[in-house]
């Protein structure tokens, strides 16, 4: 990792060796990487990422990894699409599609855990853990075996069968814990200060806040090495919308791309939606919502990186939209007829905000916008199963002709 600097804090600035922790000592301010932006300049081109593994590590000089090592399970470069049918739907001539759900475990999470779990084998761990709204588990328990550690991880009982499953079968120490998310997070952090533990998620913070960056340079590499003039992200913890628009601006501070100006909006669903309603009511802070929501992906009712997301929505002119609770449903349903694609709940939620910021004119018929596809449809089977009625017939001519061919 040629070119990291130091942990820096996020509110006051002091700096940090680069060690597993996630909090400043004086302000208890998030920490993050910081790097060397002139020698990460000196060192890439757009012809080398170009010559690079067509996986995230192709960005390798972005991230606070050694590459040699790295636990790679062919996570990222992953389809970007032109949503000719959706777009003409909605009256949007350049909208893509960034289909993130065709990682390794079918979400965007691997790209933050192959970079922690590769730090973690740096800092000699032995255990990689994580606290999960489902995904990311199914993330830790691939890369954890992989990389041959144990892993452990916590999630909220109530979760989809088809996330709990998708993670046990890589072999993890599974704990459905009897609370919300938050909750479960409370706990976790006491455990990380008690056990030499890498929670992916907690002290391992700054190094898996990194991997999301990798969205942001992979679509400005597929768009010809510019960035989007919109992108609409889903959001939890609030981080992977200020990564993507890291990502960016990163690209444009070491000259492979122009300067960024692209807005960065975001979506989560109604029944957990305190960053829209902290951007909405112009509030500095984000106060913690208690979730109720189809879409569990994205239920965290107080958001670690909710400040900084608000942060980002204000500076690049992006806005915020709360997705009703019964239209996650209908636009899962709508991006798998027009394109094809099957999401899960928090990408029906970004379709619903899409839609809505279309319809608002806030995103205009001729600029490019990237709708980010961050989760697969096949672990929320549950919320389409309405969808599947079945003509019932014998295995005869006259059978078929009788149910299907009748009055046509
Ligand atoms: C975790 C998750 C998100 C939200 O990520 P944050 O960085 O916590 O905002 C979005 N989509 C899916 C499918 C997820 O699993
Ligand atoms: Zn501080």
């Amino acid at each position: 990792m040629p070119h990291v600097k130091s942990l820096e804090c996020r509110e006051c600035g002091r700096t940090y060796p680069v060690e597993p922790t996630n909090a400043c000592e004086f302000c208890f301010g998030p920490l993050e990487v910081s790097y060397d932006y002139e020698s990460i300049a000196r060192s890439v081109t757009r012809e080398s990422i170009a010559a690079g593994p067509f996986s995230m590590w192709r960005y390798h000089d972005f991230l606070p990894v050694g590459a040699e090592a790295a636990v790679d399970m062919g996570t990222g470069f992953t389809p970007l699409l032109h949503a000719k049918n959706l777009g003409r739907k909605l009256g949007l001539d350049r909208l893509y599609v960034k289909n993130d759900s065709v990682n390794p475990t079918f979400s965007f999470k691997d790209r933050p855990v192959s970079v922690t779990a590769t730090k973690a084998l740096e800092f000699e761990f032995e255990t990689l853990a994580c606290v999960s709204t489902g995904n990311l588990m199914g993330a830790v328990a691939a890369h954890g075996a992989k990389a041959g550690m144990r892993t452990v991880v916590f999630f909220p009982g109530n979760l989809e069968d088809g996330k709990v499953t998708g993670a046990a079968v890589y072999g993890p120490t599974l704990v459905a814990v009897d609370g919300t998310y938050d909750q479960v997070n409370r706990l976790c952090s006491e455990l990380a200060d008690n056990l030499r533990w890498a929670f992916v998620n907690i002290n391992m913070r700054p190094f898996y806040a990194e991997g999301s960056k990798t969205l942001g340079y992979e679509v400005a590499e597929q768009l010809g090495w510019k960035a989007p003039d919109h992108c609409v992200v889903p959001a939890a913890s609030g981080e992977l919308h200020t990564k993507i628009w890291k990502g960016l601006t990163e690209m444009g501070d070491v000259g492979l791309i122009d300067p960024p100006s692209t807005r960065m909006h975001l979506a989560q669903p109604e029944g957990c939606s305190p960053i829209v309603s902290a951007f909405e009511t112009g509030g500095e802070r984000v106060a913690p919502v208690r979730p109720d929501t189809i879409a569990k992906s994205l239920a965290i009712g107080d958001p670690a990186a909710g400040v900084y997301a608000l942060q980002t929505l204000r500076e690049t002119g992006g806005s915020a939209a709360a997705a009703p609770e019964d239209e996650v449903a209908e636009c899962i349903q709508l991006l798998a007829e027009t394109e094809g694609i099957f999401t899960e709940t928090a990408g029906g939620v970004v379709i619903s905000g899409l839609r809505k910021l279309a319809e608002s004119g806030a995103i205009g018929k001729d600029e490019v916008t990237v709708a980010f596809i961050t989760g697969n449809g096949f672990k929320t089977q549950e919320v389409v199963e309405h969808l599947v009625d079945p003509a019932h017939i014998k295995p005869t001519y006259a059978s078929f002709e009788a149910a299907m061919l009748d009055g046509k």
